[in-house]
């Protein structure tokens, strides 16, 4: 594989020559920084949208001979994802050597209350894209923050009348519990806010040292937009709508009031009262959540500071994203992720779920009401991570039906190992739904056409299984898909008590069939049924399992 320079993966819109200098004058870069990190001896620097530098090239003597890409990689990426930078479905190369893995960062929960499944769509289709980059023989490193200090967290502990840390614990627990209920493989990281103040401070130090942050007369330290003339790159937002001098001190404001925003709040009576306030070089206060993410994914994959993916929701993409690509790439001068990842709504009846419209469902709601995560996952898969997906009753439970004869065409497969004279061709089925799937996924992780191609393949193989054809092949085809979409039903387990009574149902119906007493054998077949048991004759004997 010959090693390409990882900008010119993104088809640069211009290329400027000789800007190092200029940058260090326009007061974006320290001389100092400029020359550690190479800019003043970059010759070309590669813009994408608007004038933010993004990436540069030390020098072309060098950009000509990097590194080979990991040579432990099993076959060049065909992966291509959307972009939000540019709109555009690309390529994925992950940075070549010395960082040799993909570093992949999405914003967490905000730890306030219980996530609902609106934020774990979200969650499960980030878990679909790691899934699939390791699949494809990647060496993932995932890291997930968790807000734990904000102004919500803030506000619900007063509230409360509890310390931040007692208010948050429960719901990081919970947090966790729901994390693998619905099979969402754990992070790597997950850096907690409260645990990141040091590094925190240190960037908003940096930000100060460079003229990009001020003080307001409020105390607060804010970012300056006006110098960060990439401001609105991701958002696409137009420039001449900028607030200049503007500010706002929340967390979440309005898509159309871009203005210059807080990255340390100067601690109030109520951040004191729940321990949220923390001692600073530039004052007492509290970090906001933009520059939290900000410093704890540079934190996290040091010495590198650009992140192969940033991913969220698409409601992140303004402010939250916009500012963290600002605070970050103002402090670093390096572009701060590669792709930028969206996802969209999880809708009930056409408006998003969210706790403030009231129309949300927790996950643990539907562990308690006995819902398998394996149809919620393949609900969640049968619609394109980004577009909207409006639930239902009824979609989750013809999902609970696809899993089910899923699992079924599963038992088949694994059935007893008969190998007839139709082996090959559902060997052949297996590698074609395999290939399809992959394709499918490669094309910006089009999960429904890998679902598609999932229920295709247990209806040709269960019409092969029909004429008494078995193949491992096959079952190892699903089985390492099952890796990447992971949609069978969670199994049950008889215990010895169960498994005695089934036993003794199963005796009973063969003697009452024996006897040619048939009605006794539906009945005892409806019994066992109702206790979610079903049966299956065979040559070798009555077979048994638990739906
Ligand atoms: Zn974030």
């Amino acid at each position: 594989m010959s090693a390409t320079a990882p900008f010119l993966n993104t088809a640069p819109l211009l290329i400027v020559t000789d800007v190092g200098a200029r940058l260090v004058r326009r007061g974006l870069l320290e001389p100092a920084d400029a020359a550690a990190g190479g800019w003043l001896r970059a010759r070309a620097l590669v813009f994408r949208r608007g004038p933010v530098v993004c990436e540069a090239a030390p020098a072309p003597a060098r950009a000509l001979t990097l590194p080979p890409v990991r040579p432990t990689f099993p076959a060049p990426m065909t992966l291509a994802l959307h972009n939000t930078l540019t709109r555009r479905v690309e390529p994925f190369q992950p940075l070549p050597l010395p960082h040799a893995r993909v570093t992949m960062y999405t914003c967490g929960p905000t730890v306030w209350n219980y996530a609902h499944i609106g934020n774990f769509r979200t969650f499960l289709f980030e878990d679909l894209l790691r899934r699939f980059l390791e699949y494809s023989g990647y060496q993932v490193f995932h890291i997930m923050n968790l807000t734990d200090v904000d102004d919500r967290t803030i506000k619900a502990a007063a509230a409360a009348g509890q310390r931040l840390d007692e208010y948050t614990a429960p719901f990081i627990r919970a947090f966790y519990e729901d994390r693998d209920y619905l099979r969402i493989r754990p992070a790597h990281a997950y850096p907690r806010a409260t645990q990141s103040i040091p590094a925190m401070v240190r960037l908003v130090e940096r930000l100060l040292e460079r003229g990009v942050a001020y003080r307001g007369d409020d105390g607060s330290i804010y970012f300056a937009i006006a110098k960060f003339p990439g401001y609105g790159r991701l958002s696409r937002l137009d420039t001449r709508e900028l607030k200049i001098g503007a500010r706002v001190a929340s967390d979440e404001y309005a898509k159309d009031d871009p203005r210059d925003f807080a990255l340390w709040k100067k601690a109030e009576p109520i951040d004191e009262q729940v321990g949220a306030a923390w001692d600073a070089p530039f004052g007492r206060g509290r970090p906001g959540w933009h520059l939290e993410c900000s410093a704890m994914s540079l934190e996290a994959i040091r010495p590198a500071q650009t992140l192969d993916i940033h991913a969220g929701g698409v409601d992140l993409i303004f402010p939250h994203h916009e500012d963290e690509i600002a605070q970050s790439e103002a402090a670093t001068g390096r572009p701060f992720a590669r792709f930028w990842v969206h996802g969209e709504f999880l809708n009930v009846r056409g408006t998003k779920m969210s706790k403030r419209f009231g129309n949300f469902l927790t996950a643990r709601d539907l562990r308690e009401q006995g819902v398998d995560a394996a149809a919620l996952r393949l609900l969640f898969w049968q619609t394109h991570y980004r577009q909207p997906l409006d639930f239902s009753d009824e979609a989750l439970d013809a999902a609970t039906e696809g899993v089910r004869r899923l699992s079924e065409f599963r038992d088949r497969l694994s059935g007893d190992g008969r190998r007839g004279t139709g082996d090959e061709r559902l060997a052949e089925l297996a590698a074609r739904f395999e290939a399809d799937v992959r394709t499918a996924l490669d094309d910006d992780l089009n999960a429904p056409r890998a679902c598609a191609a999932l229920f295709e393949f247990v209806r040709a193989g269960n019409r092969e299984l029909d004429r008494g054809t078995g193949s491992g092949a096959a079952r190892e085809a699903l089985d390492r898909v099952m890796g990447v979409l992971d949609v069978l039903p969670t199994r049950r387990t008889a215990d010895a008590e169960l498994e005695r009574w089934i036993e003794a149902r199963i005796a009973a119906r063969d003697k009452a069939r024996k006897a040619k007493d048939f009605k006794e054998a539906d009945r005892l077949r409806a019994e066992l049924r109702a206790r979610g048991v079903e049966i299956e004759d065979t040559p070798a004997g009555t077979k048994w399992r638990l739906t």
